[in-house]
């Protein structure tokens, strides 16, 4: 198998995995997204609330909001509270504001922390105060996975893309108006070589249209499911390499585990 990183753009990571099994590349996927413990706002003790939004709508706000830290934490599962929760397992933040004046938003960046779980982000909207309105809270943010919820996924994106593959056949007069019609313009005509060329072929949607107004019946299309493109997009939680690397982390411990089981099994 052969790994090539294609580098971050707008916060996303892609990788093209060559010569991989589609189970493969799907299981890491699947990791990413349900697997990989982050932290967030699990509790809320609202004190005060005199804006518009209900406590639990504030709560649940505050839940969805990216959370960064907590490296230190217990899994609660695992913690020796038994999970109710405890300082080894949770981590607190403080939220105290009152509005001097109209139509104040309230941004995640005035979540305080007093432990090692602190926003990932400063400018989520949280809530928007009028003059005098106030709210005063308390939240214990704690790790988790996206399998339990989906405020613990760590990415916003996270999909797999097969190798488009375009295969230009002999008969091709270069009479270019596949070029012209191609929505992502992927396709151009050499004139050096007097061929029909692909520009990038991880562009192509796979729409086919090239091929079904080619009046020589010329193109055809499909693809390969031996290369694959992984394509992630943190939240914040964890930088997308951090991600990729916690989730073949992941499955080693998984597969070391069945081993071991298995090996048990077999010996005993
Ligand atoms: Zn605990």
């Amino acid at each position: 198998m052969d790994i090539e990183v294609l580098g971050s753009t707008n916060d996303q990571l892609s990788v093209i995995f060559r010569g991989a099994q589609p189970t493969f590349v799907n299981a890491i996927r699947r990791i990413i997204m349900a697997e990989i413990p982050i932290p967030a706002i699990e509790k809320v003790y609202v004190a005060e609330n005199t804006s518009v939004l209900y406590d639990e709508i504030l709560a649940h706000r505050l839940g969805m909001i990216p959370m960064r830290g907590g490296e230190t934490l217990n899994p609660p599962d695992r913690c020796s509270c038994g999970g109710k929760g405890c300082s080894f397992c949770e981590s607190v933040l403080t939220l105290e504001v009152e509005a001097k004046e109209d139509n104040e938003m309230v941004y995640s960046g005035r979540l305080k922390a007093e432990g090692s779980v602190f926003p990932a982000k400063n400018d989520i909207p949280i809530v928007k105060l009028n003059s005098g309105q106030k709210i005063a809270l308390v939240a214990h943010a704690r790790l988790g996975t996206g399998k339990e919820h989906a405020k613990w996924q760590p990415v916003s994106i996270c999909v797999i893309k097969y190798e488009p593959v375009i295969f230009v056949q002999e008969n091709c007069d270069l009479c270019g108006i596949c070029v012209d019609r191609c929505p992502r313009k992927i396709l151009e005509i050499n004139e050096n070589e007097k061929k029909l060329v692909v520009r990038s072929i991880w562009d192509c949607s796979l729409c086919k249209v090239c091929k079904e107004v080619c009046p020589k019946s010329a193109i055809k299309i499909s693809y390969n499911d031996r290369t694959s493109r992984l394509t992630i997009e943190t939240t914040g939680s964890k930088s997308n390499e951090e991600l990729l690397v916690s989730a073949f982390d992941f499955l080693i411990k998984k597969c070391e585990s069945l081993r071991n089981s298995i090996g048990g099994a077999v010996n005993g």
